[in-house]
């Protein structure tokens, strides 16, 4: 379909394209210089010791739960307002995702108070989603960790260049993914910052670090890269390991998008202020994270719609107008394989009701402001007209 706005937008050119033609050019397509220097280059951005870039962010998540030696008869608990691999990563490792609830329908993201009542003594780990990149509360989360000893990982899919505002700690600004134990980013196509498929573990923990880079790599002592440069020329095997390695052109197209980050990241935050004032009127739409302190990347734009609203009709609409919207997300807890799986009686009110009415309207960088002007008349337009009925 020929969409007058799609949902997002990729933001690649010359200089990407520049960038893959030298590594293949260098004909060492992975594993060398390259991803080195993008691990180093979005670790230092991100406020990290260690960088390790993966295939994608599922594998990041699968490592993260595996370097905190979590497996079968352990608990972890997360959202189930997430996309899909947030869990599944952790059904990777035996061990059982026990689902927790939102906040409230201004903040979408997963509730400490929910997730202190979960927690029982096969809880391991708290793995939290910043939601369109608004950093979850942190302060609480890690003190509940503390409290159950427990380790956090953060599923900063939606959220590189985000910050937390930290108010136990004097509103002392910290990035997103390094306030928990281990931080895990997304480089698909549809994020802030992309390399086709592609991901990275960040962490501020020596050990945590070494053993992520091993299991990337099936779990062997020594890498490709030091075996060429003849810095070593066996290896052992001391882990189950993986192939989750990154190639040297996705590297060298993430050091690129890199630099566009905070740009692009302005950007969006722009286009969100201008949906919010234009739609701020509208009784009917409901914007979340309008209580929202901090440094967002504005990943996504969600509304949340009335009771009365019929979404399947409404999205409907904006189709036959040429825009492209989506749901996000679907909740974990109610797809089949889940149901059937962990057999639970969740209890997710909230959870399920952002399931039911939310929609996402388009955001990317390269969209204009004509474009939020055109999509707030027809949201107008649809709901002047369902409203005779
Ligand atoms: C996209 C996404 C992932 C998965 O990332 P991939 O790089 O596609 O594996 C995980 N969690 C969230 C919240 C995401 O949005």
């Amino acid at each position: 379909m020929n969409w007058k706005v799609p949902l997002f937008d990729l933001d690649i050119g010359k200089e990407e394209i520049e960038a893959i033609s030298r590594v293949i050019d260098s004909k060492w397509i992975s594993m060398g210089q390259v991803t080195r220097e993008f691990e180093r280059e979005f670790a230092q951005r991100h406020g990290a010791k260690h960088g390790i870039a993966v295939c994608n962010c599922t594998a990041a998540l699968h490592l993260a739960l595996k370097a905190l030696g979590i497996g079968k008869g352990d608990e972890v608990i997360c959202p189930s307002l997430t996309f899909v691999a947030t869990a599944n990563s952790i059904l990777y490792t035996g061990a059982t995702p026990v689902f927790a609830d939102i906040v409230d329908k201004d903040n979408l993201n997963v509730s400490p108070y929910d997730i202190e009542s979960k927690i029982n003594e096969k809880t391991k780990v708290i793995l939290v989603v910043h939601y369109a990149g608004f950093p979850c509360d942190m302060d609480r989360i890690m003190e509940i960790a503390r409290k159950y000893n427990l380790f956090v990982i953060e599923d900063a899919a939606h959220a590189p260049g985000a910050e937390y505002y930290s108010k136990k700690r004097k509103g002392k600004r910290e990035k997103v993914g390094t306030i928990g134990d281990i931080g895990c980013f997304s480089f698909f196509s549809n994020k802030n910052m992309t390399t086709g498929e592609g991901g990275m573990v960040v962490t501020n923990n020596d050990e945590f670090a070494d053993k992520i880079r091993i299991m990337r790599s099936h779990g062997m002592t020594s890498l490709t890269w030091d075996r060429y440069k003849g810095l070593s020329y066996n290896y052992d095997v001391i882990e189950l390991g993986f192939n989750y390695r990154m190639d040297e052109m996705r590297a060298a197209l993430g050091l690129v998008q890199l630099k566009k980050l905070d740009k692009n990241n302005e950007r969006r935050k722009k286009l969100w202020k201008l949906y919010k004032e234009k739609l701020n009127d509208i009784e009917e739409v409901n914007i979340p994270f309008l209580k929202f302190s901090g440094i967002s990347s504005y990943h996504i734009f969600p509304i949340l719609l009335s009771q009365k609203i019929n979404r399947e009709d409404f999205i409907q609409y904006l189709r036959t107008k040429g825009i492209q919207t989506s749901i996000h997300y679907p909740p974990i807890h109610l797809f089949s394989y889940y149901k059937k799986l962990l057999r639970s009686n969740d209890n997710l009110p909230l959870t399920e009701y952002v399931g039911r009415k939310e929609v996402t309207l388009p955001l990317f960088p390269a969209m204009r402001e004509d474009d939020v002007d055109y999509i707030v008349k027809s949201v107008k337009n649809y709901l002047k007209n369902s409203k005779s009925f």
